[in-house]
């Protein structure tokens, strides 16, 4: 894991923020190429927000990107540039909770912080077989008084222990299966002694899924597609083709030209007949795509464009892909 070798603190933020919702795999390749872009907190606090978000395409929960993207700017502005090593200065950056400061001061700096997320809690719920649930705001209590007590004295030993507990929960006493006969604390965990580590801590409740059915318009020219800019609480900032959500039995015709008409666009439509199911946290979403050709001329707004989806430098929507690829296999 490249963020591994180094101290810097930079560098190490960053790996903590992709790697929240995000597996070690997936994240390693979008972590090198965003540091190839952005070496520094100058060089992502001077580059343009889209530039930053078409790094962080296909990461998923981009908040993550404009928060960070924002703090690198506060530092620039509030700290010279130099990302700060005062715990109370570092949590005050957008973005940034109690375990991303502890893991960033800890490895860079050997502060005596804790770490704690649902790896670390699971160890500790299993260690101590207790049912805590970090979820639960007075489990999460004691999960972080559990976490303080346990720390090194401040120093590089503090970052390494903090690194260990990770990759424990990450990598041996993982949810299912975990691999008790390889674990370094078998001979204290409680949960193993029992024999029901799986036990702890106990499944949360799943928030239930909620299907979404949404109409989307392709809209082609020369190669490229028309894009919009999403706004709003979800994905604000990435491109997809025009698109509405669409209520229960809702004529997706009348629902796109209605929206295309807000837009100040005309278009004829074809239902493609093509459905591409998607997921967002808990929302199921089939988008049905609609091809479509404009009547008369797009109009020149910021929020509009025509637009090569697989561009490098454009940040689009998992969806925006996924119609590309269907796109692309019907012309076949
Ligand atoms: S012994 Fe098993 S349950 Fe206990 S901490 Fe290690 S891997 Fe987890």
């Amino acid at each position: 894991m490249p963020w591994r070798e180094t101290r810097d603190p930079y560098r190490i933020w960053v790996s903590e923020i992709m790697l929240q919702q995000t597996q070690v795999t997936t994240a390693t390749p979008y972590y090198t190429r965003f540091l190839q872009s952005f070496p520094d907190v100058h060089a992502l606090a001077d580059a343009p927000l889209e530039s930053v978000l078409a790094q962080w395409a296909g990461l998923g929960y981009y908040r993550r990107a404009r928060c960070l993207h924002a703090a690198a700017q506060h530092v620039v502005r509030e700290h010279g540039g130099v990302v700060p090593r005062d715990a109370a200065a570092f949590a005050a950056l957008p973005g940034v909770g109690r375990y991303t400061m502890g893991a960033v001061l800890s490895i860079s700096h050997g502060a005596r912080l804790a770490v704690l997320d649902g790896n670390v809690g699971r160890v500790f719920a299993r260690w101590s077989a207790r049912p805590l649930q970090l979820k639960r705001p007075a489990d999460a209590k004691q999960l972080w008084a559990m976490a303080e007590s346990l720390l090194p004295p401040a120093g590089p030993q503090v970052g390494d222990w903090n690194q260990a507990l990770m990759e424990l929960g990450a990598t041996v006493c993982t949810p299912r299966a975990p691999r008790c006969e390889e674990c370094p604390v078998r001979a204290q965990c409680r949960a193993h002694a029992l024999g029901t580590p799986e036990a702890f801590p106990p499944v949360a409740a799943r928030r239930d899924s909620v299907a979404v059915r949404r109409a989307v318009v392709w809209i082609e020219r020369a190669g490229r597609v028309l894009l919009a800019q999403r706004e709003g609480a979800l994905l604000a900032g990435l491109w997809e083709p025009p698109g509405v959500e669409l209520g229960p039995g809702e004529d997706a015709r009348t629902a796109l030209k209605r929206h295309l008409r807000a837009l100040g666009l005309r278009a004829r439509l074809t239902d493609s007949g093509v459905r591409v199911k998607h997921t967002i946290t808990y929302r199921t979403i089939v988008a049905e795509r609609w091809d479509g050709t404009l009547v008369g001329a797009a109009p020149r707004r910021p929020a509009l464009r025509f637009a090569d989806p697989a561009a490098a430098d454009l940040a689009v929507t998992a969806l925006t892909a996924k119609l590309a690829k269907t796109r692309q296999k019907s012309s076949e």
